[in-house]
């Protein structure tokens, strides 16, 4: 006879995980109890010897999907001739260490039974086990059990109890169980408050009303969305307009794989990750056959499939894709009450359909755009968080980094676990910054950290610097400051693991950002070493004439390019952007750009190709981040493989060549966009070999251009070079806040 304790670590609470071992165990007829802890999972198990192996070989075949393991011990101890095995309550002690679960996508078990007719919760728009359904959104206070969730306000029927009781049960300990006798309901409501049906009568009367045009806020199980038929013309400019959202991509959900594939183009793998439990936004090729509207310019489309029961039911009546946009107010945070939605979303929308489920967490689709070879992390949110990049080093003190001001995350550390929150958006007004302190709170009090660091940017207008530095003056700890651009390289060493004991070269080609100078950096070449980092390379600066305005405006920067190249001869080139500007207006900027009058030097790659989309006449305006250069991205020919030619003078790269060759060039429109971009691969090639640092990390807003990333990274594999690029953590600003961490691990970690 043997006894053994078995401890595993990791994401293991609410996936089934203790049912699963007391299966293995029960069919070794061993002897026991299996526990969830603040640790994880716990067992004591006893048997004959072989028995006992036979269980630890079968083990990995045991483990369900969804889990994520960290470590995993098998200790032997005194037997206690224990006369049966079961599943016991949790150890609820000390300090929770156990990660909480992303939420996760409707199961394909939990799917055939919500179609059939039979089944008890047939068409229950709140299904769910223990292998799907709420998670991380419900989840009040660890350990993982159904008093610690959302759901505690409902309690269980006999039936629902019994089926939470028995072991063999696939919702044995579903901690979101419900059915309709017992669990959450829906109703349906008018814009004025009015309540219109509920049941499954609420979603038919939804579905009808969204063929008829109307604009539906819908309470899903993390957040609201905005629903509207995708393919009515008229529908998405009132969505438009009452959203205030003038040209910024909509995403699509459709009712199934079918029906999707009519309108873009996705491939096995895009499949995959759609019916995923993390069940992203893909932003894939379009195949066209939608109005305009939905995402003016783009030869992209974000799609996605229902991946909660509510939007199963709510797609399937209805024979059109249907807009999701986030459910919030222009600049605001994601709403996620049904009060605040009845106060604000009732502005826009004509319908609401909620339900009486809180939700603890409200969490955004998260988003990954298709790269030639895999995908580029845009917005990580639900589905994905708070599952923890795991770093070799742990940190003896509890860290909180802030991020940058815009697309912002901020990030804790937890033992050896870096946990990146959930997208929040940016920072420019009240509400968002106070939801963004409320988050901060929440995560701190959930993991049980208190921060004895704080790590922010270095630009002094940024929320969460200022933020940051009150923070540290009243808990009187240390404030850490990191450059923007060396935190975007440090967040991909975080999720490749990597301490920069051997030099790394880092490609940071971002918007801007503050560098150590003051002036706004955006183009540059760091290498790291060790703790510190130099810039080494970087993009020839040219000013930003009026400053932030340049970068909504981005006919400022093309024009000071042309005045850079041309002086005062730049008046007399005939160019279509120009053509918009009156003349009085070109002189006035000529004299701000001659005196640099509120106009900020920047080296900034993503501002040079604002520029060369407003010269290209493709784009004069960035009505959303990222506009101009999504509009270029959408020319781009793979077949091109020409260059325009530049000068590296000294550490400087000279875009001057460049442009005057782009103006000259006779080309197609989609010629000279891909020679441009083709041109900036060059040049980080170019760079690399100069430096010879075998290890090359990419990251920075420019490096969602996916054209770009895959032709990068391609020309500097085939030189031989070994390639750095983001898989989990976005290369945009929702990653500073994980770069910021690990800086903090890297200085102070063992
Ligand atoms: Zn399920
Ligand atoms: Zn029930
Ligand atoms: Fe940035």
């Amino acid at each position: 006879m043997r006894a053994i304790r078995l401890q595993i670590r990791g994401l293991v609470q609410g996936v089934g995980f203790r049912p699963s071992l007391y299966r293995l165990a029960k069919s070794l007829d061993l002897k026991g109890h299996i526990a969830n802890t603040s640790e994880g999972v716990v067992a004591t198990l006893e048997g004959p010897e072989e028995r006992i192996e036979e269980f630890l070989r079968n083990l990995p075949s045991f483990i369900p999907n969804q889990a994520k393991i960290h470590a995993l011990e098998v200790e032997d101890i005194p037997l206690q001739n224990l006369r049966d095995l079961k599943i016991i309550k949790s150890e609820g002690n000390e300090k929770p260490r156990v990660d909480p679960l992303p939420d996760l996508a409707t199961c394909r078990d939990c799917e055939r039974e919500l179609f059939d007719p039979t089944n008890r919760r047939f068409l229950y728009p709140f299904i769910a086990c223990t292998s799907c359904g709420p998670r991380f959104s419900m989840i009040l206070r660890l350990p993982y059990e159904r008093e610690n969730t959302a759901m505690s306000i409902f309690s269980l029927c006999p039936e629902c109890e019994r089926e939470y009781h028995q072991q063999e049960d696939r919702r044995f300990h579903a901690e979101p169980i419900a059915c309709p006798k017992c669990g959450p309901g829906l109703e349906l409501f008018d814009n004025f408050g009015n309540k219109i049906s509920e049941g499954q009568e609420a979603i038919l009367t939804t579905a009808k009303l969204l063929k008829e045009g109307a604009i539906v806020a819908l309470k899903g199980l993390t957040g609201f969305h905005l629903l509207v038929r995708a393919d009515m013309r008229d529908a998405l400019i009132r969505l438009r307009e009452k959203k205030r959202r003038s040209r910024k991509p909509f995403a699509v959900m459709f009712r199934d794989e079918i029906q999707l594939m009519g309108f873009a183009e996705v491939d096995e793998e895009d499949l995959r990750i759609l019916t995923s439990a993390e069940a992203p936004i893909l932003i894939v090729k379009s195949k066209g056959g939608l109005p305009q509207e939905l995402a003016e310019g783009l030869n992209y489309i974000g799609v996605f499939l229902p991946y909660t029961p509510i939007h199963r039911l709510l797609l399937r009546e209805v024979d059109f894709p249907v807009v999701a946009t986030s459910g919030n107010l222009a600049g605001e945070p994601l709403i996620s009450e049904n009060s605040e939605a009845l106060q604000k979303l009732s502005k826009i929308a004509d319908y609401l359909l909620l339900h009486n489920r809180p939700i603890v967490r409200a969490l955004d689709d998260s988003v990954l755009k298709r790269r030639k070879n895999g995908y580029i992390p845009v917005r990580r949110a639900r589905g994905y968080v708070p599952s923890p990049i795991l770093v070799k080093r742990a940190c003896g003190k509890g860290v909180l980094a802030v991020g940058a001001q815009e697309r912002n995350t901020f990030a804790i550390v937890v033992n050896d676990r870096l946990v990146l929150s959930q997208h929040l958006g940016d920072l420019d007004n009240f509400e968002s910054q106070k939801n963004f302190e409320r988050a901060i709170e929440d995560y701190l009090k959930l993991y049980g950290v208190s921060p004895e660091l704080v790590v922010s940017d270095l630009h002094p207008d940024y929320f969460t610097t200022k933020w940051a530095k009150t923070f540290a003056e009243l808990n009187s700890i240390p404030h850490i400051q990191v450059q923007h651009h060396y935190a975007h390289i440090l967040s991909t060493l975080a999720e490749h693991e990597i301490f920069p004991e051997e030099k790394v070269l880092g490609i940071a080609w971002d918007g801007t950002g503050f560098g150590t100078d003051g002036t706004l950096w955006g183009g540059e070449f760091l290498l790291l070493h060790g703790k510190t980092f130099e810039r080494i390379y970087s993009f020839k600066r040219f000013r930003l004439l009026g400053g932030e305005k340049a970068i909504k405006d981005t006919r400022r920067v093309a024009l000071s390019i042309l005045f850079e190249i041309y002086n005062d001869k730049a008046f007399g080139l005939v160019l279509p952007f120009s053509m918009k500007f009156r003349e009085e207006e070109i002189v006035l900027l000529f004299q701000m750009w001659q005196k640099g009058l509120n106009s900020p030097f920047s080296s900034s790659v993503g501002r040079l190709i604002d520029s060369v989309s407003a010269l290209l006449g493709v784009s004069y305006e960035n009505s959303y981040s990222g506009e101009s250069a999504m509009k270029l991205e959408a020319l781009l020919d793979e077949g091109e493989l020409g260059v325009y030619p530049y000068e590296i003078e000294g550490f400087t790269i000279n875009w001057a060549p460049i442009i005057t060759s782009l103006l000259e060039d006779r080309s197609d429109l989609r010629v000279k966009a891909t020679k441009f971009l083709n041109t900036l691969s060059e040049i980080a090639v170019e760079v690399a070999m100069r430096v010879g640092v075998a290890k090359v990390a990419l990251s920075g807003g420019v490096m969602m251009n996916s054209f770009l990333v895959d032709r990068i990274e391609e020309r500097l594999r085939k030189a031989g070079f070994e390639v750095l690029t983001h898989r989990k953590i976005p290369p945009n600003d929702g990653g500073i806040s994980a770069g910021q961490a690990y800086f903090a691990l890297l200085s102070e970690g063992k």
